[in-house]
């Protein structure tokens, strides 16, 4: 709606500058073609013929034929008018149609960046606001306490500081996510072996944890444009994911392919799977899919995948996922291979 308005407001001032041009010239036109009709109609009549006739005949005919003269010039000034006319009016209906389509699509992506700056704004406020109002709510109640004993206090501080531990990795995610809401990956050509290495040297602690195993691909040496830093990044938060919700002892795996000049890597992983309710939201902001093990994880929030999806994005690659529930998961990442 609020485009709509917008556009038609932008397709007014052009349509109003678009007819200044127009009527100016169509004013010149009419001056100029009205007196080059006027100079040809006035051309010298056989006056010589005229002036041989009896005075009076003479005379009555040199009238005639000025009458005449003014009745053509009259007629010829109204058909120059009247198609100037209708031209303006295919002019004014044509540039009005033309203006309005040219005004949508120039504030569209103004209007869409508006809108996903408000939507970002308003999902960033609403989760920043739950834990800062969960920790003052818990440090006043410990405060006003007349008995606090040091024990007390402490655990206060230590659940401040898981709180703020939070915050600070939601703080990250929203900055990293803002950081590539309007940004242009570096193009350089990259090997896939090197970003997948880079990725599982990140993760490697985390999976040793769980005793997971990581096989990487046997053969990767295709290579990808885009900027290697955050290629690893998308990397990363998948392995993470595929640790984070996966057992003990199970196994991940990387494989890369190549397909229709892209290369794609897959990471499959044995874990708990994702429900096929969630699956198409998975890649959107804060979404986490409401399951027992999600409640008890207490790093995340559900930035990690679309950050994934955004960088990926700016390559002019693709991400998705297909998933069993129970089974595990797999994530593609296809990127367009450097020529
Ligand atoms: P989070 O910080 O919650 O991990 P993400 O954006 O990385 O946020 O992931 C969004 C949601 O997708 C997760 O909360 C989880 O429910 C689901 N998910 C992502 N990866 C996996 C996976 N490998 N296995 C199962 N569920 C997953």
């Amino acid at each position: 709606m609020h485009l709509h308005k917008n556009s038609v407001k932008l397709a007014g001032l052009y349509l109003v500058i678009i007819m200044a041009i127009s009527l100016f010239f169509s004013v010149s036109l009419y001056t100029v073609s009205v007196s080059e009709i006027e100079r040809g109609l006035r051309r010298p009549t056989p006056h010589s013929v005229i002036d041989q006739l009896p005075a009076e005949f003479g005379n009555s005919m040199r009238m005639r034929l000025e009458q005449e003269h003014d009745e053509q010039l009259d007629q010829a000034r109204g058909h120059v008018l009247q198609s100037l006319i209708v031209i303006n009016l295919f002019i004014f209906v044509g540039a009005g149609i033309v203006s309005y389509y040219l005004a949508y699509r120039t504030l569209r992506p103004i209007e869409e960046a508006h809108e996903a700056q408000a939507r970002f704004t308003a999902d960033a406020s609403h989760e920043l606001r739950t834990p800062i109002a969960a920790m003052q709510t818990e440090t006043e109640v410990t405060l006003m306490d007349p008995h606090l004993t040091l024990a007390d206090a402490k655990k206060q501080l230590t659940s401040n500081l898981e709180e703020l531990a939070k915050l600070t990795t939601l703080t990250e995610g929203l900055l990293g996510l803002a950081r590539f809401e309007n940004a242009q990956a570096e193009a350089q050509k990259v090997v896939l072996a090197d970003i997948v290495t880079a990725a599982h040297e990140q993760v490697a602690t985390l999976a040793k944890q769980k005793h997971i195993q990581v096989k990487l691909p046997a053969e990767a040496s295709m290579e990808v444009l885009g900027d290697k830093t955050l290629l690893i990044e998308v990397l990363v938060i998948v392995l993470d994911n595929a640790i984070k919700y996966s057992d003990a002892k199970t196994t991940i795996s990387i494989t890369a392919t190549e397909d229709h000049k892209q290369a794609c890597i897959a990471i499959s992983d044995e874990g708990q799977g994702i429900a096929a309710a969630d699956l198409p939201h998975i890649f959107e902001r804060f979404y986490r899919a409401d399951t027992a093990r999600n409640k008890q994880q207490a790093d995340g929030y559900g930035l990690g995948l679309s950050l994934a999806h955004r960088i990926v994005e700016l390559h002019g690659g693709t991400i998705s996922a297909t998933s069993t529930v129970g089974k595990g998961s797999t994530f593609t990442i296809c990127l367009p291979m450097a020529a």
